[in-house]
């Protein structure tokens, strides 16, 4: 027989050129490689998992037609997906791995021709040496909605969260964005969608991601050239959980690559969480049509707990952790931590630290203590909106003065000042401090915090002004 693969590929290509759009043959047809025949099996490389699917999924009557067409009603089509050698070689190698599970994926689809489905996706989570044909979910099984206590102040959210894990990408809520301040429950609760859609669905796809991770792996995408996998490979999750989205504020490449993937996968009935410090309203930083998408479905804030729900937020965690303490001193801590759920937890957990090395007894007395230490050495996380109201009453000017662009030297100091504390005191990126202190880039905010460090060296006045606005910033 002179069938060779090529032979055989090139007429089923011909007959498919001829049945459907040029597009669309450019696109999904020209990239795929014969490979092998064997008798009436064609092997064929496609460039990733999604290429597969869309390919099983709209080309496969097609696909089917002509191969039988070539090699009779038996005809049998393999995918082999290519991939890099995860050893650091750099050139490519495929490699077909017969999958079991292949027939339970064809056998839903009748039209189905044959493929048995080869080889695994390229994926951002894989560790070089290691292949995992499934997704690994990242999700942390101890956040569940059983343990995220409902209050007034999260009713909403807990409520839209429980709602989407029944019926993912089936409600209007797509995509659920929460947000809200720190240590308030936005992590929790999103790890509880997730750990609950992979409960009731198992064969769904799950995934979560922080923004920043996100970034990361999309960074190292583009230096690696390998930015079409890693869109592809979000284009496969059925549950895509974002955290703290606020994190791709300025950065314009990752929005851009992120509004694609959302896009994709709110189109194809694909749910979307999104966790977020902020209302979509206040983000900065963020381009338009991508905000405009996250208020799409429904956004609901999760807010500072009352008394009661802190109370039976500590009531449970030390029920779960089989520690008992009076009442009383439960109470005495719910009182007087009322900034968010972390510090809650953190301050019993100091006390139960406290009376363990101490051998004492847990009393309202103890809690007193530690709550006065705890209180007083866990400094309140800052905005940069307070660190301008603080700056510019200290220097008795408005805001507008310190942002404006005069060149006067004791507002220019006054702005350095207020650019080095957002440094100091937040998370938040120079580029976004830039922007947040008068429109400013992040190479102006980088010269002020250098310039504030000297001055303050040097400059035994200018060292004064910094040292007050820090104690008044620490309080
Ligand atoms: P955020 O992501 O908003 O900063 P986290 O989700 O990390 O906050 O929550 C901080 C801590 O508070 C976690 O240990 C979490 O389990 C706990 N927590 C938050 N909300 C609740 C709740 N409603 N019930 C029980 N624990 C909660
Ligand atoms: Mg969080």
């Amino acid at each position: 027989m002179s069938q060779t693969p090529s032979v055989v590929w090139n007429k089923c290509l011909s007959f498919i050129k001829d049945n459907i759009q040029p597009q669309a043959y450019k696109t999904w047809f020209e990239p795929i490689i014969p490979v092998k025949l064997t008798g009436n099996v064609l092997s064929i490389q496609v460039p990733s998992k999604f290429f597969y699917e869309w390919l099983e999924e709209h080309y496969v009557k097609i696909l089917r037609l002509a191969l039988t067409k070539e090699l009779g009603s038996k005809a049998k089509l393999v995918y082999i997906i290519k991939m890099e050698n995860t050893f650091g070689n750099k050139m490519p190698f495929t490699e077909k791995i017969p999958s079991s599970s292949s027939s339970t994926i064809k056998s839903q689809s009748i039209d189905s021709p044959f493929s048995s489905f080869a080889s695994e996706l390229k994926n951002p989570f894989v560790i070089p040496g290691i292949r995992n044909l499934q997704i690994e979910s990242q999700l942390n099984p101890n956040y569940t909605f059983e343990n995220f206590l409902e209050g007034d102040s999260n009713r909403l959210g807990r409520s839209a969260g429980i709602a989407v894990s029944n019926k993912p990408g089936g409600t209007s809520f797509n995509p659920l964005l929460i947000y809200g301040g720190v240590g308030l429950g936005k992590t929790h609760l999103a790890h509880a969608i997730g750990v609950d859609v992979k409960q009731k669905y198992p064969d769904r796809t799950v995934l979560y991601i922080s923004a920043e991770k996100f970034t990361q792996q999309y960074v190292d995408s583009v230096k690696k050239n390998t930015r079409n996998d890693f869109i592809h490979f979000y284009q496969i999750i059925d549950v895509l959980i974002v955290d703290d989205v606020q994190f791709l504020s300025g950065k314009s490449g990752t929005q851009d690559v992120f509004f694609h993937i959302f896009n994709h996968l709110h189109q194809n009935g694909k749910q979307v969480v999104l966790t977020s410090d902020k209302a979509p309203i206040d983000m900065q930083d963020i381009e338009q049509r991508l905000l405009s998408r996250f208020k799409w479905g429904l956004s609901a804030e999760l807010q500072s707990p009352n008394y009661e729900t802190r109370f039976s937020i500590l009531k449970n965690k030390l029920y779960r952790d089989g520690v008992e303490i009076q009442d009383e001193v439960i109470e005495f801590v719910a009182k007087n931590i009322n900034s968010n759920i972390r510090e809650l937890e953190g301050a019993i957990i100091s006390l139960i630290a406290q009376s363990s090395f101490n051998k004492a007894e847990i009393t309202v007395e103890l809690a007193k203590e530690v709550i006065n230490k705890f209180v007083k050495n866990n400094r309140r996380e800052v905005s940069i909106d307070y660190i301008q109201k603080v700056v510019s009453d200290y220097f008795q000017m408005d805001i507008q003065t310190l942002q404006s662009k005069t060149r006067k030297r004791h507002i220019v100091q006054a702005r350095q000042i207020a650019m080095y504390f957002a440094k100091k005191f937040t998370k938040a990126s120079l580029a976004s401090i830039g922007t947040q202190i008068g429109r400013r880039d992040h190479a102006t905010v980088l010269h002020a915090c250098k310039t504030v460090d000297n001055l303050s060296f040097t400059d035994k006045q200018f060292r004064k002004y910094v040292e007050d606005l820090n104690q008044k910033l620490s309080n």
